[in-house]
């Protein structure tokens, strides 16, 4: 591994809407490159310009505590912070990969999010993280956290060749479990599932099993994506070594585009196979709102359970206007509470959405909102 310390102008990056996967308002890297190195990692497609080879060559943000520092300090900023989790993890870096053992970015960072009180939503595939299970603990008494673990599937020996050198599935069900008897939300991001390898419908059903045994909060699953260019040929050498079968077979399921999808037949297929098998476990699909609703803006929290609500419906084969409501909603600034009357003029808002809302603002929950989510 080479690793290189670089200077960072910025730190927390803020997202344009809430995202209802996450339920985060900010996303953050402490480090570019990740030597966990998943053949399938996004974080190597070229649109994120890092330097050298994705899972050897490791820069570090060494002024990032500084920058960090002065990004979450209230007295500098001129707006306030948005209410949302920031996600620490994710994107271009794992936030618990081998070189945070040395360097601590991502525990100095905790320390500054417990003494601004942040909400958290960690997302790692390491179990390093439970070197700072304490002040997560602590945070989340103050602010809310969340501790998610992504899986491609539970099957070590799969893993073992497309995440060559993260701890295996059962060492990191045994991490969430010991988040989980602190008293924290956690969850299992099935993602991403790797066609022709981890989506049959037993590998599927051995994760939400699991899942549901670790007594898990809910578990949120994706395809694979594969971008046209570095992403796509570092899968595809990866794949000729280990299953040169499957070569032919994802050539032909990813053609060449930017967004890497799959086609959409499988997509679909996929997606709906997924969800049957989480309907049969009552296992949560997103992050449930009761994690979160005292926490979020108002507008925000709507925005999410329409986006979540959206989600179920198209599973079950339903027509939904959820979406387009839940965007309408991320775009304004002003208060729900304050356009009551409004709310029919807001594009994908009829009187059957204007009900949920109401109901959403009025009681924290919803009632159709309950039964996608809990199977009720
Ligand atoms: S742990 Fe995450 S960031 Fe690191 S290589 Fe794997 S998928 Fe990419």
């Amino acid at each position: 591994m080479n690793i290189q310390e670089i200077t960072a102008k910025s730190i927390l990056r803020k997202q344009k809407k809430i995202d209802s996967w996450f339920v985060s308002r900010y996303g953050m890297n402490l480090y570019r490159g990740c030597s966990h190195n998943c053949i399938y990692c996004d974080g190597r497609d070229q649109k994120y310009n890092v330097e050298g080879e994705f899972g050897k060559d490791i820069e570090i943000k060494s002024n990032a505590i500084e920058i960090f520092r002065r990004e979450l300090d209230p007295s500098r900023k001129r707006k306030p912070f948005n209410s949302g989790f920031i996600l620490v993890g994710g994107g271009v870096c794992d936030s618990y990969e081998p070189v945070e053992k040395k360097f601590k970015l991502t525990l100095q960072a905790l320390e500054l999010l417990e003494e601004f009180n942040h909400p958290i939503h960690m997302l790692t595939k390491s179990v390093l993280i439970e070197r700072d299970i304490e002040l997560i603990k602590t945070i989340n008494q103050r602010s809310r956290a969340i501790v998610s673990m992504s899986f491609s599937s539970v099957d070590e020996k799969i893993s073992s060749i497309v995440e060559p050198t993260v701890p295996p599935p059962s060492a990191r069900l045994k991490t969430l479990e010991k988040f989980k008897n602190e008293g924290i939300s956690c969850g299992m991001f099935l993602m991403p599932v790797i066609p022709f390898l981890t989506d049959t419908p037993e590998q599927i059903e051995a994760s939400v099993k699991v899942a549901k045994e670790t007594g898990l909060d809910f578990i949120v699953f994706s395809g694979m994506t594969l971008k046209h260019g570095q992403q796509k040929d570092y899968f595809i050498n990866a794949i000729k070594d280990h299953y040169p079968e499957l070569v032919e077979k994802y050539n032909s399921l990813y053609p060449p585009s930017e967004w890497g999808h799959p086609k959409a037949v499988y997509q679909d297929k996929i997606s709906k196979l997924f969800y049957g098998i989480a309907s049969k476990y009552k296992m949560p699909v997103r992050i449930p709102a009761k994690v979160y609703s005292d926490i979020l803006s108002e507008n925000d929290l709507v925005t999410v359970m329409l986006e979540q609500i959206d989600y179920c419906s198209k599973m079950r084969n339903e027509n939904s206007p959820y979406g387009y409501a839940a965007y309408s909603i991320s775009k304004l600034d002003k208060p729900l509470r304050l356009m009551h009357k409004e709310l029919k003029n807001l594009k994908g808002i009829g009187s059957f959405t204007e009900k949920i809302i109401l109901e959403i603002l009025e009681t924290g929950k919803s009632s159709l909102y309950e039964k996608l989510i809990y199977y009720k």
